[in-house]
């Protein structure tokens, strides 16, 4: 299978971790913090430059000025998400993003005020939604509703989902899932999420933190009314790399959305005129706030163009090859001291598998890393991994398996 893979090469793109005797580490924590490009430099480099060089004209004068340079990142965003490139937008973080997402679309009223959750949500997700329901002076016992599997079952299953929001729908004000759960890999179906939701007059939005440049996303079409994400998971930005949003064009114009407004989201064309009154400028760019950090932006670009010339078709059809054997090879060895899981249907989840191991797991997953097989422990039970395309191959998790089985 590596020897017939077309994306093969693209593992040469990227600083692979090595063990201490200079062995290259089996890294599939790319859901957690993608590996480097490296190219990532020369683009942080080139910035570092132009400050030396020009200092505060480089926000006109650079090669990539910045005053626009953000837009270096629009396109290849908006077709990685599926989306307009209007609807796009790289800025801030993940959970500050989220907030400003909800100050727009989350308006509760005393007859609909709930946000719907998963169970298990990602914490800051919960800690985020928890104080928004207070800051409007409801009550998360009562506000906050949580999408919870059936006895004996760790995923949701989408009749369950949709059967909620039937019989809830009226009292809720928002729904909020991640597209892919952090914890158990799920992928959930957003285009019938969001039918189902709208069609009982809920705003939807999606957090997307373990979906983007992990499966395909067709945005616009399934037309949530937004969606927030970070780049340093799968999309390899860096460390607190700049997040996402996605904003669908039917709001971008709606300029009476209340929103926290910042100078960098006002009309551009006037933005210099430094007037007191804030014109939001169209499209998801209305939402910006501050000047863009232009040094967190800088990596992603290295990262974007790989993912432009990989594909993500191509990608996905490795991730699905990889994934499933992995859940082949472990299947090989039956043991009642783990289980998978993450679905078993391949479009059900993406690169991702948790496996949850009956008991020592931390201990398992802490020999593992010291032999340079690096996954992620989720306390209480689950152990995270996740073969990414662009630089895991099918020996990545052909020896993983083998050090894992070893070490059970
Ligand atoms: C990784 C992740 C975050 C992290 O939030 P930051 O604001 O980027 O620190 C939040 N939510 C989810 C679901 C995540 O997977």
């Amino acid at each position: 299978m590596d020897a017939r893979d077309p994306l093969a090469h693209f593992r040469d793109h990227f600083c692979v971790l090595k063990t201490k005797h200079g062995e290259d580490c089996i890294y599939f924590c790319g859901h957690s913090l993608g590996l480097q490009p490296k190219t990532a430099s020369s683009y942080l480099e080139q910035v570092l430059r132009d400050w030396t060089g020009l200092a505060v004209e480089a926000h006109f004068h650079a090669q990539s000025p910045w005053i626009s340079y953000h837009r270096l990142l629009t396109q290849q965003t908006a077709a990685l998400v599926g989306a307009e490139p209007a609807e796009v937008v790289v800025m801030n973080s993940l959970t500050l993003n989220l907030h400003l997402m909800m100050v727009s679309f989350y308006r509760p009223t005393t007859q609909r005020h709930k946000i719907l959750v998963e169970r298990g949500a990602f914490p800051s997700d919960q800690y985020a939604v928890k104080s928004q329901i207070h800051f409007h002076g409801f009550d998360p016992a009562t506000s906050l509703m949580e999408l919870t599997p059936r006895e004996g079952e760790s995923c949701m299953r989408d009749e369950d989902i949709e059967a909620l929001i039937d019989r809830e729908g009226d009292s809720i004000a928002l729904i909020l899932l991640g597209g892919v759960n952090y914890a158990t890999g799920q992928v959930f179906d957003m285009a019938g999420i969001t039918k189902a939701g709208q069609g009982k007059g809920c705003a939807v939005g999606f957090d997307l933190a373990h979906a983007v440049g992990n499966i395909p996303l067709r945005l616009h079409d399934w037309a949530p009314d937004f969606a927030v994400w970070c780049n340093y998971k799968y999309l390899n930005g860096g460390p607190g790399c700049v997040g996402g949003c996605f904003v669908h064009e039917r709001h971008t114009s709606a300029l009476d959305l209340p929103r926290f407004a910042g100078w960098w989201g006002h009309d551009e064309k006037i933005r210099f005129q430094m007037g007191p009154d804030f014109h939001p400028t169209p499209g998801a760019e209305g939402w910006q706030v501050s000047n863009q950090p232009i040094l967190a932006l800088a990596p992603l670009r290295a990262s974007l163009e790989i993912f432009a010339e990989a594909g993500l078709e191509r990608l996905r059809a490795k991730s699905v090859s990889l994934t499933g054997y992995m859940e082949f090879l472990l299947h090989q060895q039956p043991s009642t001291k783990f289980s998978i899981i993450t679905p078993p249907d391949a479009a059900r989840r993406g690169a991702q598998l948790s496996i949850r191991l009956r008991r020592d797991g931390r201990t398992l997953c802490d020999r593992l890393a010291a032999e340079g097989v690096i996954g992620d422990w989720r306390e209480p039970d689950t152990f995270r991994v996740a073969a990414v395309p662009l630089y895991n191959s099918h020996q990545d998790v052909y020896r993983f398996v083998q050090g894992f089985l070893a070490a059970l």
